[in-house]
C-alpha cells in the first residue's frame, strides 16, 4: 500500500487515500475537543509583524477538525478569522475577470459535463482567430483586463498550437483604450514541454480543477478518453511547474464526491506543492456542479447546501492564508456576496460560459458549458461589489512586473499590500469608470476611489497613486502600476 509522503511525485504518496481517511476519522473524533479546537483557532489568527501580518495556515488535519466541527459558535470564530485574514492579506480589493470559451470540442467522457464526447445534440465549436479578436473587442469593451481562457480537450481540433495562437491573439488586440494584460489557462493536463510553451508564451495562472481527490470515483466520473488516468491528472501542476509556471491555481467541483474527502485532498495538493516547490497553489476555485445541456446536478450525490459552502469557503481561507480564491458566475449573487467576506479575493463578472458568447446579443445557451446564475452585467457587479465596501480591482501588475510565485507571496507577507496592489487597484478600477462605467457606476466609484487614496501609507505612493488618477481622467493614458 502507498505511504503518505507530501513530497513525493507521485500522485498516490502525496494525495494518499489512507492519510485521508485517518483525517476524517481524526477531524469527526474531535469535531468537540474545544481545547483542540481553540489551539486550531488561535494558531489560524493572522498576526502582526513589523509593518505586515504573518499567518501560519493550518494543516489538513487542523483545518479537518475544523470543518467536522457543527458548534455554531466555532463556525462563528471560523467566519471571523476568515474575514481577519482575508482583510489583512488581501485588503478590501477584489480582482474581476472573466472567462473565454474557445472551443468545446472535447474527447472526454466527463459525467458532469456537457461537452462530453457522446453529447451529439450540441454544436461544437471551435473559435477561428477571426472569431478570438471579436470576442476580445466585446471583453476589451466591457472592460475586462484579465481573462482565464477555456477549452475543451481535444488534440486534434484544439492543440496546443491552437492554444498558443489564441494567446498571442488575445495579447495582440488593443481596442480603444483596451487591453488585456492576462491571460490566465483552464485546459487539460499537459506535458511538461506544453506547459513550457504556455509559459513562454506569457500566461498568467494555470489552472486546473481536480474535479475530485477520490481516485475511486473520479475513474466512474472520467470513463473514457485522457482524463481518465488520474495520477496524470492529479501530478499536472508539478509538471506545470517544471516546465516553468510557478502560479497554479487548484480546485474541486463540489458535489462529485463527499466535501470532507475533498477538503483534505485539497490541501494535501497545497501542502504538496509547497513541500516540492516550496510555494504553495496562486488561487484555489470553488466550483459546484451546476445544471447544464444534457447535465442534471442531483445525480450526483454529494451536493452541498450553501451554508456547508460557506463554512469549506471560509476553511480553506484558515489553512492556506496567502491563497487567492475563485468564486464564479455559477453562484448566484446572494452565495457571491456572502462568500466574498469570507475570503474570496476573485470574481467572475458578465460572463458567458459559451464558444462565441460575447459577440452575441441575447446570451446563447447552445454551447453553454453551465447554467450562469449572476447574469448580471460586469457594470452592475463592479457597482454592487463597491455598494458592499468591495473595491473592484482589474489590476495585472504582479504578474507584468514579475511579481509570481514565492515572490508575490512574499509582497503579501511584507504588508506591501496598502502601497502596492491598494494604489493599482485604485488606479485601475479609475481606468474602468472612465472608459466603461454607466453614470451611477462613476459616481459610486470615484467618491470611493477618493476614500480609499486616503488610505495609502506612504506619503510619496499616495502622491503618485493621486497624480496618476488624474492623468488617466484627463488623457489616454493608462496602465500606470507599482
Ligand atoms: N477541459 C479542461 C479540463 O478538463 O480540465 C478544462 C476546462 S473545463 C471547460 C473547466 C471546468 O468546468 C472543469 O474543470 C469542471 O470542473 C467545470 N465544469 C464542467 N462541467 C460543469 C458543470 N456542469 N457545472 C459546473 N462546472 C462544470
Amino acid at each position: 500500500m502507498a505511504q503518505y509522503n507530501p513530497a513525493s511525485l507521485k500522485a498516490e504518496e502525496f494525495i494518499n487515500d489512507e492519510e485521508i481517511r485517518e483525517t476524517l476519522a481524526y477531524a469527526e473524533a474531535h469535531k468537540r475537543d474545544l481545547p483542540l479546537i481553540n489551539e486550531i483557532l488561535e494558531k489560524a489568527r493572522p498576526v502582526k509583524q513589523g509593518n505586515g501580518c504573518t499567518c501560519k495556515g493550518l494543516t489538513h488535519r487542523e483545518a479537518s477538525v475544523l470543518l467536522a466541527c457543527d458548534l455554531p459558535e466555532v463556525t462563528e470564530r471560523i467566519y471571523q478569522i476568515a474575514e481577519e485574514i482575508k482583510l489583512a492579506f488581501y485588503g478590501n480589493r477584489i480582482v474581476i475577470f472573466a472567462p473565454l470559451y474557445l472551443s468545446n470540442y472535447c474527447v472526454n467522457g466527463c459525467l458532469y459535463c456537457p461537452y462530453h464526447l457522446k453529447n451529439k445534440h450540441i454544436p461544437r465549436k471551435k473559435l477561428t482567430q477571426e472569431e478570438v479578436k471579436a470576442e476580445v473587442i466585446a471583453l476589451q469593451d466591457m472592460g475586462h483586463k484579465r481573462l482565464a481562457i477555456e477549452a475543451g480537450e481535444d488534440p486534434v481540433n484544439n492543440p496546443i498550437e491552437y492554444i498558443l495562437d489564441c494567446i498571442k491573439t488575445i495579447y495582440s488586440v488593443h481596442h480603444k483604450n483596451g487591453d488585456i494584460r492576462r491571460v490566465n489557462v483552464n485546459i487539460a493536463a499537459t506535458t511538461v514541454e506544453n506547459y513550457r510553451k504556455l509559459k513562454e508564451a506569457g500566461i498568467g495562472t494555470y489552472i486546473l480543477f481536480q474535479e475530485t481527490y477520490h481516485k475511486e470515483s473520479y475513474l466512474k466520473l472520467h470513463p473514457t478518453g485522457p482524463k481518465h488516468d488520474y495520477d496524470y491528472h492529479t501530478e499536472a501542476m508539478d509538471r506545470a511547474m517544471e516546465g516553468g509556471i510557478d502560479d497554479v491555481g487548484l480546485g474541486v467541483l463540489f458535489g462529485l464526491e463527499l466535501y470532507k474527502y475533498e477538503f483534505a485532498g485539497l490541501i494535501m495538493h497545497a501542502e504538496h506543492l509547497e513541500a516540492v516547490h516550496g510555494v504553495g497553489p496562486h488561487t484555489i476555485s470553488v466550483p459546484r456542479v451546476k445544471k447544464a445541456d444534457d447535465i442534471d446536478p442531483t445525480a450526483f450525490d454529494n451536493g452541498i447546501d450553501d451554508e456547508t459552502f460557506a463554512k469549506i469557503t471560509a476553511c480553506i481561507r484558515l489553512a492556506v492564508p496567502y491563497t487567492g480564491m475563485i468564486i464564479s458566475t455559477r453562484e448566484t449573487e446572494a452565495v457571491r456576496s456572502k462568500l466574498l467576506r469570507l475570503g474570496v479575493s476573485q470574481v467572475s463578472g458578465g460572463s458567458r460560459t459559451s464558444v462565441g458568447g460575447y459577440t452575441q446579443e441575447e446570451r446563447p445557451h447552445d454551447t453553454e458549458q453551465f447554467d450562469v446564475s449572476d447574469q448580471r452585467s460586469l457594470d452592475e457587479v463592479v457597482r454592487w461589489l463597491m455598494e458592499n465596501g468591495h473595491i473592484p480591482s482589474f489590476c495585472t501588475a504582479c504578474y507584468r512586473e514579475g511579481r509570481t510565485g514565492d515572490r508575490f507571496m512574499s509582497l503579501c507577507k511584507n504588508g506591501q499590500i496598502l502601497n502596492c496592489c491598494h494604489p493599482n487597484a485604485l488606479m485601475t478600477l479609475t481606468e474602468y469608470l472612465v472608459d466603461y462605467a454607466s453614470p451611477e457606476t462613476k459616481e459610486v466609484g470615484f467618491k470611493m476611489i477618493e476614500e480609499e487614496l486616503k488610505r495609502i501609507p506612504k506619503d510619496k505612493v499616495r502622491a503618485i497613486a493621486a497624480d496618476n488618477i488624474e492623468a488617466i481622467k484627463n488623457s489616454n493614458r493608462r496602465d500606470f502600476r507599482f
